[in-house]
């Protein structure tokens, strides 16, 4: 059975190499250029390893232009297994991450955006930081993929010793 833990991930600039594009944030208003995003090598294996043992949900702001939810949706269709995931939530550009977390599960969020981990803890979600550009001394930081998976086993292994 799967354990009641949900690994929550952010998209762009986590799943994706958002930031090797330098000019990202204005190319993100051309139509069509969140399916463009290349992929953050070895993301998917790994997340079909922690999908098998708990709960992966992708959770993605999204900027408020027609489109954008259907273009990561096909990218994920084309980038990421379908056993990689149990579950993507989209959250408005305006809205609060925190507020789109389900009740009453223990969780974990991988983001590139501090803000994000920040609302995220308050509602006792476990931060780790993942970015190719910035660096935060708030959260652990995640180096690489490894970092991924050892902070989510610790998790994991916290909650079974508590819960056995
Ligand atoms: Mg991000």
């Amino acid at each position: 059975m799967k354990k009641q833990f949900i690994f929550y991930i952010d998209m762009d600039g986590v799943l994706n190499l958002f930031e090797s594009d330098k000019n990202a944030r204005v190319n993100m208003w051309t139509p069509g250029y969140f399916r463009t995003i290349p992929v953050r090598p070895g993301i998917s294996n790994l997340l079909v390893r922690i999908n098998a043992i708990a709960y992966v949900v992708i959770l993605s702001k999204v900027i408020n232009r027609i489109g954008v939810t259907q273009e990561k949706s096909f990218w994920t269709n084309d980038n990421i297994s379908p056993d990689a995931y149990s579950d993507i939530i989209y959250v408005p550009y305006d809205r609060s991450k925190a507020d789109y977390l389900y009740p009453g599960y223990p969780c974990m969020l991988v983001d590139d955006k501090e803000s994000n981990l920040i609302e995220c803890k308050e509602k006792g979600c476990h931060g780790l930081f993942l970015s190719d550009i910035k660096t935060t001394d708030k959260f652990p930081v995640a180096e690489n993929l490894d970092d991924i998976w050892n902070f989510f086993k610790n998790l994991i292994d916290q909650y079974d010793s508590i819960h056995d």
